[in-house]
């Protein structure tokens, strides 16, 4: 496992880890920001990157906080911590 494929539940044993909802995969912080395909449009629109080390490098942290606002990621986790 790399840091990128850390868990957004850092706290969750592996077989409990929450799914994406869209394609099922491991809910990481790296599916969510490079690879999910429900959030191509808004991750074209404030991202603009392909790894997580241009996003790191590249983008600024105004952009990333739109992006995360836009795709509703602080109420997708509540809904994820809360439905366990
Ligand atoms: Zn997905």
């Amino acid at each position: 496992m790399t840091r990128e494929d850390v868990s957004v539940y850092p706290n969750r044993e592996a077989e409990n880890q929450q799914k994406c909802q869209v394609c099922q995969s491991p809910f990481t912080v790296k599916h969510i920001s490079i690879h999910c395909t429900c959030f191509s449009a808004a991750r074209q629109s404030y991202l603009g990157v392909n790894t997580l080390e241009e996003l790191v490098q590249n983008v600024e942290s105004r952009n990333i906080t739109a992006f995360i606002k836009d795709i509703d990621f602080y109420h997708r986790i509540y809904r994820c911590c809360t439905s366990a």
